[in-house]
């Protein structure tokens, strides 16, 4: 079991992370949600949980999640280039 560093809230219990915004290299951009057009997963079921992080689709991915698309760059979160990425709880 693992807890999600920003909500604070276990991964495979709660829907989705709680926390909407994502600032990155200076900027604020809004989270890609599960199962959005966005997101690696586009084509997620109804209640379908992320392979990751748990959360459900419409939701946000739990951070850490490697499904959660970067809003900047368009790549994987956890593996891009972007600097100074955090979001605040
Ligand atoms: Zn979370
Ligand atoms: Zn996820
Ligand atoms: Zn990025």
């Amino acid at each position: 079991m693992a807890k999600c560093e920003v909500c604070g809230k276990e991964m495979s219990e709660e829907d989705g992370c709680g926390t909407s915004k994502i600032h990155i290299g200076g900027k604020v951009f809004d989270r890609i949600k599960c199962g959005n057009e966005e997101d690696f997963d586009s084509d997620m079921a109804e209640n379908e949980r992320c392979h990751d992080c748990g959360a459900k689709k419409g939701f946000y991915h739990h951070w850490g999640c490697d499904a959660e698309r970067c809003p900047a760059c368009g790549g994987q979160l956890i593996s891009c280039d972007c600097e100074d990425v955090f979001i605040k709880a």
